[in-house]
């Protein structure tokens, strides 16, 4: 019952920032999935298309021994991707695929977007900082990577990787 209350109150402050961010709740979707099971999101729907993106930084005091994870994440409103740079071969794992993919993917991209938000998560102390942002966005390793990945889901729905058993072992002796 408290579990379901605290719930509730969640949910409905979550509401109110909304009305007060005057943005359509639709848009806020897949960073309230975000904060809520972590990783990146995307969504389309008739003209729109919103994605969140997470970047994690860990702070540590090295004298008390204490630290805490930020995340912060990026929504973005209808995003255009501006300009991308390298290429990194990597493994990743889309949310609708049973195995993981080999995945090309840009070190480094540059977005734009008609409305962006980024949202601060302090597991310390407890508080979520949303303040609105203006482009252009530039995101190398990580958040380039989940950005490209979003993108081809807006784009074309479905991730063109290569399969997992395209991998050959190898035994470091040569015996097979
Ligand atoms: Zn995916």
């Amino acid at each position: 019952m408290e579990e379901f209350k605290k719930q509730l109150s969640f949910s409905l402050k979550e509401k109110k920032v909304i009305e007060r961010l005057d943005v359509p709740h639709d848009i806020f979707l897949p960073l309230m999935f975000s904060i809520k099971f972590g990783g990146d999101w995307s969504l389309r729907f008739d003209s729109t298309k919103v994605m969140a993106i997470k970047e994690k930084i860990t702070k540590f005091d090295d004298k008390k021994m204490i630290g805490y994870t930020l995340e912060i994440m990026f929504l973005f409103y209808n995003p255009v991707l501006l300009n991308q740079e390298g290429t990194v071969h990597r493994l990743e794992k889309c949310g609708n695929k049973k195995e993981r993919e080999i995945v090309k993917r840009p070190y480094k991209v540059t977005i734009d977007s008609e409305y962006a938000l980024k949202a601060s998560l302090n597991p310390m102390t407890k508080k979520i900082l949303l303040e609105k942002v203006n482009g252009p966005f530039e995101f190398s390793g990580s958040s380039a990577y989940g950005i490209s990945h979003e993108m081809e889901h807006l784009l074309d729905n479905e991730i063109n990787g290569e399969s997992i058993f395209e991998f050959e072992y190898e035994l470091n002796n040569g015996d097979i």
